[in-house]
């Protein structure tokens, strides 16, 4: 991508609103723009950020038996009537709107309703069982307050997945396994040192849920974590009673903020008993279907990365994630030689299949270095009059910098 063509520019300020680091980081280096307080529009860099995040939990998913669907955004009340989650009381965080004829109708916070009602039609047998799907859905939910960029939106993306099983056992086989994929995907997505399963309230049918807590300043949330175990504990909990279940000694405990990116419920057979969702068992009897609910914040993880990782200069993303994974900065450009070899070593990286940005603007080099730390791409390699048949590479999160030939520059990309 040549980022003269690049839609769309950085900027110097962000919004004179937004309080978040996150959403003025992104704003400013042009990754998303600020439709209204909790709506983002994402912009091709953000996108391209989406996209690999997204693509990381695909993979996770789909490796402990996930197939994904989507499901609709428009919601049946009739369905959250069954179950009682319709009022505002019970749930606050509801759009509502109505057809034309007058018939109300939700706008989706969460699917297990829907989906359940569908597996009815699907699920009949235990040979139908277990079921396990994903999706990757644009969810509202009206936020009383939406004031940490993309960490609450009221319009934002999840990734929801659903468990159908047999039984309890069935049911926590799988838990387990999902626990391990969130921690790959967190793992993957350069959170490993951050995020911490942590027992949480919530759980419909278990004592606890777990939520994926990242340690970050600009998080909401209070837990209290235990390093060695790689464990923690939601304050909402915290009591002796849950230490002593959960085998934690207090003096072990630190107590920090953090940011709930991720969320797995057992609901049991609840949802399967309240909407009538059953199978026919081996033995020919009849048993409700086993429900397990398992949340990822896309949107909120990007945003949790940026809080994560930044300077006094911009973003610095993981390899993982970023947006493409060289920025290449032309500089005398107006000399055709120099010209003709940033174009030619812009195209042997991209045939490559290196992801390449490249810098090919009119503008001064202060501004093009400035850019460059704003957006935050892993590898800066610079061309110009003065770096002869080499280029000069330093990454985003160092301050080295090392003339290197394009041929070792590859190599030390293939790393
Ligand atoms: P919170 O306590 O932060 O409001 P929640 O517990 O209501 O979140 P869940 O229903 O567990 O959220 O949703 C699953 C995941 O979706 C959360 O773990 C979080 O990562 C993400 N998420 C929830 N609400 C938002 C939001 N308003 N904006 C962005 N991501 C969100
Ligand atoms: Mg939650």
């Amino acid at each position: 991508m040549k980022q003269s063509k690049l839609f769309t520019k950085s900027k110097k300020e962000s919004p004179a609103d937004e309080q978040s680091k996150n959403a003025q980081l992104l704003i400013r280096a042009g990754y998303i723009y600020k439709e209204m307080a909790g709506a983002y529009v994402f912009l091709p860099l953000g996108l391209r950020v989406i996209s690999k995040i997204k693509a990381i939990i695909a993979s996770e998913m789909d490796a402990v038996g996930g197939q994904e669907i989507l499901m609709t955004a428009l919601q049946r009340k009739e369905l959250w009537e069954v179950t009682d989650r319709w009022s505002d009381e019970n749930v606050d965080v509801w759009f509502k709107s109505e057809l034309k004829g007058g018939q109300q109708l939700g706008f989706g916070w969460s699917h297990e309703e829907p989906i359940s009602e569908m597996m009815k039609q699907y699920v009949h047998s235990y040979k139908d069982l277990p079921v396990y799907v994903y999706q990757f859905q644009t969810k509202f939910r009206n936020e009383l307050r939406s004031k940490s960029g993309i960490l609450r939106g009221r319009e934002f993306v999840m990734k929801d997945m659903y468990s159908y099983s047999t039984d309890a056992s069935e049911h926590d086989k799988f838990y387990k396994d999902v626990i391990d994929a969130y921690m790959r995907v967190f793992k993957r997505a350069g959170l490993e040192d951050y995020v911490y399963v942590t027992s949480a309230s919530g759980g419909a049918f278990t004592e606890f849920s777990h939520e994926f807590q990242a340690i970050s300043e600009a998080g909401e949330d209070t837990i209290y974590v235990d390093k060695s175990k790689k464990v923690a504990i939601n304050d909402e909990v915290y009591n002796e009673k849950t230490l002593k279940d959960l085998d934690l000694n207090e003096k072990d405990l630190e107590k920090v903020a953090s940011i709930e990116v991720g969320n797995i419920f057992d609901f049991g057979k609840m949802k399967s008993e309240q909407l009538g969702l059953t199978f026919t068992k081996e033995d020919g009897n009849t048993e409700y279907v086993h429900l397990g609910s398992y949340g990822i914040g896309v949107t909120r993880l990007m945003g949790t990365i940026v809080e994560i990782f930044n300077d006094a200069k911009g973003i610095i993303w993981p390899d993982s994630v970023a947006p493409f994974q060289v920025h290449l900065i032309g500089l005398n450009l107006d000399n055709a030689d120099v010209l003709k070899k940033a174009n030619d070593i812009y195209d042997v990286l991209s045939k490559s299949g290196v992801e390449v940005l490249f810098d090919d603007r009119e503008v001064s080099a202060g501004e093009k270095f400035a850019d460059s730390d704003l957006i935050g791409i892993p590898y800066r390699v610079v061309v110009s009059a003065k770096t002869a048949d080499k280029v000069e590479v330093k990454r985003r999160d160092s301050i080295e910098t090392k003339m290197l030939e394009v041929n070792e520059l590859l190599s030390e990309l293939k790393k």
